[in-house]
């Protein structure tokens, strides 16, 4: 695989394209781009059929290793690929390690070893097991084995433990990585680790910066992955652009996580690259779609605010000071008291919930209160006789064939179609956000300087 860098500006973020995919000799993509999160091997809630609708392009999978580790015994058994195992072959895949949208359990460390969380309970997974499974599973992207459980409030020592244990996996998974006739062949990303620490964080990035990676994963920033869109952006800004300044420019940058939308333009300021597509998978989730407004002049000015389609501009600016202010989101003025005591009634992950592990319970509490201002609940009571899309002019197969009163009662009556159909419709509007932000990076950046 190669990471060739387009365009660059230190003011607007860069442009650059993904190819020679040893498996995929046609694919092609653009960054800044998104990988596809799945859940044991699925985009949540969307079939191949359906994917088919959305788009044709050939997406990029962010396969987690602990949601679909419950079946890596029967890709080993059938000797075959975790794309072939998922049924879909011609698909990029990269395999990560800690599901985005779930809470990293903290408190489980063990020397030298990562601790993930399947369907079948806790797993010890050391870095020969995971070069083991890496060998088994082929896919066309991997992290090495990392310890990422830390956060802003992480000690000290936490970060340094953690941070030390990242690279010596890396040191032995790189090794093992270069002398092995299946996994040479595939793109090896760099996880750098080091907390909320400047001075571990430089020490990792540039201990990783000696080998030659295809791109490094900015890793450890979060442990709750549900409310990853309330971390405001300046307490993670220093120590993003402070990582990205010790690697090599030339190389591919990633940052996982359902980061909200503004956060997103500004890690794309820094020069970050990929990113995943768990924000809009947790607002489908809990019964929200995105009406956030992107089309604006100058996406990448200091005072732009994406604009809530449905809420006035006092209601955004309020918004806005309640995320800066308190790192909180407080109440959401379209999500009703009623609203709140029918999510709760109705357990809105029922039967629809992502099927994850044994951390369900906690995970499904910080879900059901995922509430985002770039979003509509669809569970509240006055899209009852709303007979209009969505979004008036979206494109996507929902908002062209279906009424917000129609996705309500799907949802109400707790239809998997309910689900199904917000899915479509936030990965459009989410793809075509990171499509505007391309055109306009090529449109502007040589106006930034
Ligand atoms: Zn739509």
């Amino acid at each position: 695989m190669r990471f060739r860098l387009q365009t660059i500006n230190n003011i607007c973020g860069r442009l650059g394209i993904i190819n020679e995919i040893e498996r995929l000799p046609t694919f092609q993509m653009e960054t800044p781009n998104l990988l596809f999160y799945t859940n044991g091997g699925c985009i949540p809630h969307l079939t191949h059929d359906v994917i088919l609708m959305l788009t044709s392009d050939v997406l990029p999978l962010q396969i987690p290793l602990d949601n679909i580790y419950h079946a890596t015994e029967a890709i080993i058994k059938l000797d075959v690929s975790v794309n072939t195992f998922i049924g879909l072959p011609e698909y990029l895949s990269f395999c990560t390690l800690q599901d985005p949208t779930t809470t990293v359990k903290q408190g489980y460390h063990k020397e030298n070893v990562a601790t993930i969380w399947s369907k079948h309970g806790k797993q010890f997974i050391t870095k020969a097991r995971h070069m083991e499974l890496m060998e088994s599973l082929k896919p066309d992207m991997y992290i090495s084995l990392c310890d990422g459980d830390t956060n802003i409030n992480s000690s000290k020592k936490r970060i340094l433990n953690s941070a030390r244990t990242t690279n010596e996996a890396f040191r032995y998974c790189y090794d093992q990585h270069v002398s092995s006739p299946t996994l040479c062949k595939k793109a090896l990303i760099a996880p750098i680790e080091g907390g909320y620490d400047l001075t571990t964080r430089e020490l990792c990035a540039k201990y990783l910066s000696n080998f030659p990676v295809v791109g490094y994963l900015i890793d450890g920033l979060y442990s709750d992955g549900a409310s990853v869109h309330k971390i405001p952006f300046h307490s993670v800004e220093k120590i993003i652009d402070h990582t990205l300044k010790y690697i090599p420019v030339e190389r591919l940058r990633i940052i996982q996580g359902a980061w909200e939308p503004q956060s997103i333009l500004k890690m794309i300021k820094l020069g970050v690259d990929l990113f995943d597509t768990s924000f809009p998978c947790l607002n489908a989730e809990n019964g929200c779609a995105l009406v956030f407004n992107f089309n604006v002049e100058n996406l990448f000015s200091e005072n732009v605010q994406l604009v809530n389609l449905y809420h006035s501009k006092n209601e955004n600016n309020i918004w806005k000071k309640e995320l800066n202010n308190k790192n909180e989101y407080k109440s959401n003025s379209c999500v009703s008291n009623r609203d709140n005591k029918l999510n709760e009634n109705n357990k809105i992950s029922d039967g629809v919930q992502f099927k994850n592990n044994v951390n369900d319970e906690q995970n499904n509490t910080s879900k059901k209160n995922f509430v985002s201002p770039y979003s509509i609940s669809l569970y509240d009571t006055k899209y009852f006789d709303d007979f209009t899309p969505i979004i008036e002019n979206c494109l996507c197969l929902t908002c062209r064939k279906h009424t917000k009163a129609y996705v309500h009662h799907l949802l109400i009556t707790k239809e998997l179609l309910g689900m199904v159909l917000l899915m479509i419709h936030n990965l459009h509007h989410y793809m075509e956000f990171f499509r505007y932000i391309r055109e306009h990076l090529r449109r502007n950046i040589g106006k930034c300087d």
